[in-house]
């Protein structure tokens, strides 16, 4: 359809150009306009409508959960889906709450990647916001570590580790900043790791943001172990807009996830949020020494753990780190043949 839409808008240029009796220069300058007028509205139109999805034609079943921004429902849209609906304040009724979903929506479709889920599209007339993406299959990285206490072997925490690295990689490649990377946010179905809910921090905190009451800073519980000391030293009341996330802050976030990988549990656990907001801020890190692991292993927590954002990696030599390790540890196990030759040939 698009091809007889350029084809016809040739006609018409074809006609104006022999049909005027101006000079040269100024049919062709007319013949453009025309050209571009027909061209890019519709363009835009079309792609607006890919994702501006009726908010009636989505089937809405039970409430998955609740976050900090909304309800996830799973859904049917062309098939099962999850419905992330968005709290809309009427007070919030001002257009910049729309325009900044608008954004952020339009950053997250431009997203492809294996390891991220698949954003499908968004209902956009408020009062009524909603995000459609697919619907993840396994359970949370959240899940299986914390609630299930499932034990992952180094070698299963360095493949998760690869596949995290290799989807935030691409997210920073786009210049997408996650703002909110947890294990609450990495579904694991059947060995493949899918990241959820990236860039969309803003959105959450404006829904919620205007709620907030007093001075009072309200921490959701499990979010300080993953915001980076240059974050949490800037935590005041209101100011959730306003924090220096950065394509370093999701690394320190992923050095967290990491540890909780490695070690099943959140660093400073049990400690209480003016504890970790003390220590964090003036560089104090989780203590590694009871901590089983390598000292390659534990060199990428403390690396991504910098104080100093700029002496934090980059999820490319991260994922070139994760992938010399496992190599390493089976060279020395006897009982794998393929090794064994290769640490023969060396
Ligand atoms: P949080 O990430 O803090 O748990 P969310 O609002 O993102 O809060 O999610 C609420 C619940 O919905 C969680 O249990 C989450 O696992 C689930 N959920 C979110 N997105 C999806 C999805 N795409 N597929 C399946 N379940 C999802
Ligand atoms: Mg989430």
């Amino acid at each position: 359809e698009e091809h007889t839409n350029s084809n016809k808008n040739e006609v018409t240029r074809e006609l104006s150009l022999t049909g005027s009796g101006s000079t040269d220069s100024g049919v062709r300058a007319d013949s453009l306009d025309k050209h571009s007028n027909a061209r890019w509205p519709r363009q835009n139109s079309l792609s607006m409508k890919e994702w501006d999805i009726p908010y009636d034609d989505v089937k809405i079943f039970e409430v998955i959960g609740a976050g900090r921004f909304g309800t996830v429902c799973r859904g049917s849209w062309h098939g099962a889906v999850a419905v992330k609906l968005l709290h809309v304040l009427p007070l919030s009724d001002d257009g910049s709450l729309l325009d900044t979903f608008k954004h952020e929506v339009s950053i997250f479709r431009k997203t492809r990647h294996e390891n991220l889920v698949l954003f499908m599209g968004a209902c956009m007339k408020p009062p009524r916001l909603a995000i459609v993406t697919s619907l993840c299959k396994g359970m949370t990285l959240y899940t299986h570590i914390h609630l299930r206490k499932d034990k992952f072997t180094a070698n299963k925490s360095v493949l998760v580790a690869q596949q995290i690295s290799q989807g935030m990689g691409y997210l920073h490649a786009r210049g997408i900043i996650h703002k909110d990377l947890k294990t609450k946010n990495i579904f694991l179905e059947s060995g493949k790791v899918v990241i959820t809910d990236f860039g969309l921090f803003s959105v959450t905190k404006l829904c919620f943001g205007n709620n907030a009451r007093g001075d009072s800073l309200g921490i959701p519980s499990g979010w300080l172990c993953y915001l980076a000391p240059e974050i949490i030293r800037a935590l005041r009341p209101h100011a959730s807009l306003l924090l220096p996330f950065s394509k370093a802050t999701d690394i320190y976030a992923f050095g967290t996830v990491w540890y909780e990988l490695l070690c099943g549990e959140f660093p400073f656990k049990g400690q209480p949020p003016e504890s970790i907001i003390w220590q964090v801020g003036k560089g104090v890190k989780q203590s590694l020494a009871n901590m089983q692991a390598s000292r390659d292993i534990k060199d990428i927590l403390m690396v991504c753990w910098s104080y100093r954002a700029a002496d934090r990696p980059d999820f490319p030599s991260l994922l070139n780190t994760l992938q010399k390790l496992p190599k390493k540890r089976l060279a020395r196990s006897p009982s794998h043949p393929v090794h064994l030759s290769r640490s023969a040939d060396s």
